[in-house]
């Protein structure tokens, strides 16, 4: 896909790091100027990709995380990639209240926020091993665009 503008992020999968990665995102998509329900989805469903790399891809290990965001016109295509354990059944584990970690108070509803805050959500099995979670979303209304088309 032809991208307008883009950029990849790779950071540890350190906790501290999940306030860092959503934030760095939305701050890039605002060029787009979302709605601020937009920018909170886009947050919100990269906070729970970032936060499956972090807890379920690298249990025992510090990994890389790393995240591709390219904008169109009016639309933030986002990947989140890691190289870690993978998932074996990727259909079982975007059901809602799936988890592979009751214990540690895990609910299980990670994919599903995320298909609830995104147009779309792809999970797909990393070449290297590992977990990509695609994400779209489509920022309604274009302002600053709209208002360059017009050369206002
Ligand atoms: P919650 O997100 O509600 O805290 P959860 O992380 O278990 O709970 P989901 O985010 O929906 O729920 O993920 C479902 C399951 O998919 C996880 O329990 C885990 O087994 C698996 N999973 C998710 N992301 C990854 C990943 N990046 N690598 C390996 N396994 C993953
Ligand atoms: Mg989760």
């Amino acid at each position: 896909m032809k991208f307008l503008n883009q950029m990849t992020l790779k950071f540890d999968s350190l906790s501290v790091n999940e306030a860092f990665a959503r934030s760095a995102v939305s701050a890039f998509c605002v060029q787009l100027n979302p709605t601020l329900d937009e920018i909170t989805d886009i947050k919100t469903a990269i906070s729970e990709a970032v936060t499956n790399c972090v807890v379920h891809a690298y249990p025992n290990e510090v990994g890389t995380v790393e995240i591709f965001v390219g904008l169109t016109k009016d639309c933030v295509f986002v990947s989140v990639k890691d190289n870690g354990v993978g998932i074996v059944d990727l259909n079982q584990a975007r059901e809602p209240f799936f988890t592979t970690k009751p214990d540690e108070e895990r609910a299980g509803m990670g994919f599903t926020v995320m298909e609830s805050f995104m147009d779309s959500v792809e999970l797909l099995h990393n070449k290297n091993g590992g977990v990509e979670v695609k994400m779209t979303k489509k920022i309604k209304e274009n302002k600053l665009m709209a208002k360059k088309e017009q050369n206002v």
